[in-house]
Order: C-alpha cells, then structure tokens, then sequence
C-alpha cells in the first residue's frame, strides 16, 4: 500500500459510504494504519491510498507503541464546530509542504467504530485539525483549498514541482495514465456494492 501524492485524482473525488465491516475492509485498514506509521503521518484519508471508502485511520501521537491513541472511524461526518484555531499543517500527499491553514477548534464528529456501532466523538485543538483534515479528503478536499491567500501563494512552486513529478512518473509508467487510475476507482466502488 502507497500513499499517493497531489495531484493523483483519487484525491479530488468524494468516497462512497463503506456498506460493511468485512474481512477485506479490516485487512485494509490493518495496512493502512501500518503505512500511516511507515510515512510518520498523523492520519490518513482512505482515498489516499487509492480506495475510494470513507474512511480515516488516525493517531495524534504518531507513535505506533500508543495503541490506545490509534482510531478507525466509517463514514464519519462533522456535526458541530466551534471556535477557531491557526497552525501548521502538513499532508502524506504533499510531502514537505507545511502552511498556515485555519480550522475550527472543536469538533463533533459522528462515525462507526470497527465494531459497527455509531459513535459521536467530541475532539480539541490537534486531533481537532486532524478530524477535519481527514475528513475533508473523504470529501475530495485537500488542504491547499483551506489555505489563506498567503500560504497559497507561498505554497505555489511546492505544487508545480508536485505535477511536474507526477507527470514525469506516468511518462516513464511507474503511474498508470489519469484515465487508468479513473478506471480502477470506478471498479473498487462498484466493489463496495458487490458480494465478497
Ligand atoms: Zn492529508
């Protein structure tokens, strides 16, 4: 499992609802929690990885050893947010790239556990930012869209670099073409509807 980078179109599409907690999902999430580890990120959107589910593996910590932190949440959606909080975030996605982004400062969040039950979940401050960040990729958004005009700009040779390399990574075919990847998401939803 890989992390894919800005701008693979997995990231720009909205997951589908994950139908149900099957074998196949929890090996998934098994391997995402292992590669959001491996990439010393904090959380991780599904679609990240190219599945199209929503999704979302987190752990504040970072620390593989806090198990107790680790999270899994199904189809998760804010209901509240509250106040407001500017800091530094970065993305698996766009690795290196770090920027003011302006979120809220609390958040209520509904989801499913892996157990199947609904949960409402009231986070702060970082696992605040991290809730919102990986939900947002759920919904096809990435963090350079909530950024303000001056990390914007400040962020714009980071991004042409970013397609300059994934370009060139699908002209030597380590990526698949835009219209292969799309085919390949088109079959993985189709998937979540089907039979295992
Ligand atoms: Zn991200």
């Amino acid at each position: 499992m890989k992390v894919v980078h800005y701008p693979h179109p997995a990231l720009v599409h909205a997951t589908r609802p994950v139908p149900r907690i099957d074998k196949d999902l929890r090996i998934q999430v098994g391997q995402m929690i292992e590669t959001m580890y491996e990439a010393k990120g904090l959380g991780l959107a599904a679609n990240q990885v190219a599945l199209p589910y929503q999704l979302l593996v987190c752990n504040i910590s970072g620390d593989p050893n806090q198990k107790d932190q680790e999270e899994v949440y199904i189809n998760p959606v804010i209901v509240d947010r509250k106040g407001i909080q500017e800091d530094e975030e970065g993305c698996l996605s766009f690795p290196g790239l770090f920027q003011k982004v302006r979120r809220a400062k609390t958040v209520k969040v509904q989801a499913y556990n892996m157990q199947g039950e609904a949960v409402e979940i009231t986070a702060h401050d970082l696992a605040a930012r991290c809730w919102q960040h990986e939900i947002d990729h759920l919904n096809g958004i990435m963090f350079i869209a909530k950024m303000g005009p001056i990390a914007r700009l400040a962020s714009r040779g980071s991004l042409k670099a970013f397609e300059q390399e994934f370009r060139d990574a699908q002209k030597r075919g380590e990526i698949p073409p835009d219209a292969d990847l799309e085919k390949m998401r088109q079959a993985l939803e189709e998937g979540l509807n089907g039979h295992h």
